[in-house]
C-alpha cells in the first residue's frame, strides 16, 4: 500500500491536466456528425450562392419596362424550380414562374400572382413592378471563394447549413476524442443484469461518466472490467489504452488494500503527472499520460467520479476539441449564512442557486457525502469553498461552477 506523496491544490491540478492536453488531430467529418465540433481551417465558398439569378416569389417574369398597371401580357413559357424555361422574355410577354426557378433571359423582375389577375395563357397586371423586383441575384449569399466560416467557429445548425449550400458533404474538424470508461470493484452489478446480493451495488459509475463524456462531445464506451482482481484491471486498461485518447477509471484508486489502478498504471508505462489533490469530493484523483493517451483514474465514489469528471476531465476534452470558450459558466454567488470549511481542501460544494435582488443565492443541496447521487440531481452548480479551511462568511462573493445552464439563462 501507497499513501499520498503530495497531494496538490486543486488550481494546480486544473492547470496540470491542460497543460498536458491538447488538440487531436484534424479530420474530415460528414456534415450529418459534425455538430458541436470545431472547424479546423477556414471554409471558402465553392460556388456563387444562390448559383444564378432566381425568383423569390410564384408568378410571372417579365421586363420592367413592360410592366404598367394594366397591361396584357402573354404567357410564353414556364420556369418552374430546376427547369429553367427554353424561351425568353420579349416585349408584352412573360413567362410563368415559380419560387427559386431561373429568371429567363430578357426579363428583369418578377410579379407576384397576386398582383395579376391569375394563372392563365394571357394576364392582367394589377400593379406595377420595378427592375429588380422579387429577383435573388446570383452571389447575394456569398460569392465563389468568400471566407464563409472560420478555423475555431463551433458547427452549430446554421454552419451546418451553410457549409452545405456550398456542396461540402464533409468538415474538417478537430477530432471527437475517444474515451473508454472502465469500473473497478468485485462488488459492482451490471445494472439490468440481476438482482443484488449482500454485499453488491449495481454499477453507476461508468454509465454516468459514458454521459458526461458524450455530453461533453466525446464520443465514449463502456469497457468491462468491474473488479479488483489485477490481471483483470491490467488486461482492461491495457486494451483501452491502444483504442483511447482519454481512459477513465472510476474506484480502486485511493490507499487501500484493493485500490490497484495507480500500481497498473505504472506497469502499463502510464507516467503520472499527479496524484492526490486537496479537494473535496475528490481526493484520491489520479492524472497520467502515456504517448498521446490521457488517462484519469477518478475516485470509486459516485459523487467524487461525477465531480472530478466535471472539474478536471470534461476541461481536457474540450480543450482535445478546440473548444476551451465551452467550459462551464463560472460567476459569483453569495450564501445567506456562513459556510464553514473543515476539510483542509477545496470543497466544491453542491448547491442550488436562486436569483435575488442581491445576485445568485446559492444553498447547499443537503448532505454532501460523496455516496449520494440523488444529491446531484439537485445541484445547479459548485461552490468552490477553500482553499485549505477557508470558509466563507455570509454574503461574501463565492466562485461557482455553473453545471445547470438552464437555470441561470432561465
Ligand atoms: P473505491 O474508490 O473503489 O474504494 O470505491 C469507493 C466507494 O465507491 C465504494 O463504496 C464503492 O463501492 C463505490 N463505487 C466504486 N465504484 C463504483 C461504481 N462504478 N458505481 C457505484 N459505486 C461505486
Ligand atoms: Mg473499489
Amino acid at each position: 500500500m501507497q499513501l499520498f506523496e503530495k497531494l496538490i491544490e486543486y488550481r494546480d491540478a486544473e492547470r496540470l491536466v491542460l497543460e498536458n492536453t491538447f488538440r487531436l488531430p484534424v479530420e474530415e467529418i460528414s456534415l450529418e456528425e459534425a455538430l458541436g465540433l470545431v472547424l479546423a481551417r477556414d471554409l471558402r465558398a465553392t460556388v456563387d450562392s444562390p448559383p444564378f439569378d432566381n425568383s423569390a416569389v410564384d408568378g410571372y417574369a417579365v421586363r420592367s419596362a413592360d410592366a404598367e398597371v394594366g397591361r396584357v401580357f402573354k404567357v410564353v413559357d414556364e420556369a418552374p424550380a430546376g427547369r429553367p424555361a427554353e424561351k425568353s422574355v420579349g416585349e408584352g410577354e412573360a413567362i410563368k414562374i415559380f419560387t427559386g426557378g431561373v429568371i429567363p433571359d430578357g426579363a428583369d423582375a418578377t410579379v407576384m400572382v397576386e398582383n395579376t389577375s391569375g394563372w392563365g395563357a394571357e394576364f392582367e397586371l394589377k400593379k406595377a413592378a420595378v427592375a429588380g423586383q422579387n429577383l435573388r441575384v446570383a452571389g447575394q449569399d456569398a460569392r465563389k471563394g468568400d471566407i464563409i466560416l472560420r478555423e475555431g467557429d463551433r458547427i452549430g445548425a446554421p454552419e451546418v447549413a451553410l457549409a452545405a449550400t456550398q456542396g461540402y458533404g464533409e468538415l474538417p474538424v478537430y477530432r471527437r476524442p475517444k474515451v473508454v470508461v472502465l469500473s473497478t470493484g468485485t462488488e459492482l452489478v451490471e445494472p439490468g443484469t440481476r438482482e443484488l446480493v449482500p454485499g453488491e451495488i449495481f454499477d453507476s459509475n461508468s454509465f454516468a461518466i459514458v454521459a458526461q463524456a458524450r455530453e461533453a462531445g466525446a464520443e465514449a464506451r463502456r469497457l468491462y472490467a468491474a473488479s479488483d482482481d489485477a490481471n483483470v484491471l491490467r488486461k482492461a486498461v491495457k486494451e483501452a489504452l491502444e483504442t483511447a485518447d482519454v481512459v477513465v477509471t472510476s474506484g480502486g484508486v485511493s490507499v487501500g488494500e484493493k485500490d490497484l489502478v495507480k500500481s497498473t498504471m505504472l506497469d502499463l508505462g502510464v507516467e503520472q503527472v499527479f496524484w492526490g489533490v486537496k479537494f473535496k469530493p475528490g481526493k484520491p484523483l489520479y492524472f497520467g499520460t502515456r504517448g498521446e493517451t490521457r488517462f484519469f483514474g477518478l475516485p470509486g465514489n459516485p459523487v467524487s467520479a461525477m465531480v472530478c469528471f466535471e472539474l478536471f476531465v470534461r476541461p481536457a476534452l474540450m480543450r482535445m476539441t478546440g473548444r476551451e470558450d465551452r467550459r462551464r459558466p463560472r460567476m459569483n454567488v453569495y450564501f445567506d449564512d456562513d459556510v464553514r470549511n473543515e476539510f483542509g481542501r477545496m470543497h466544491a460544494m453542491r448547491v442550488s442557486l436562486e436569483r435575488t435582488e442581491k445576485g445568485w443565492r446559492a444553498e447547499s443541496v443537503g448532505a454532501q457525502g460523496s455516496g449520494l447521487v440523488s444529491s446531484l440531481t439537485k445541484a445547479d452548480a459548485l461552490a468552490l469553498i477553500g482553499p485549505e479551511s477557508k470558509g466563507v462568511r455570509a454574503g461574501d462573493p463565492v466562485e461557482a461552477i455553473v453545471l445547470r445552464e438552464e437555470v441561470v439563462l432561465g
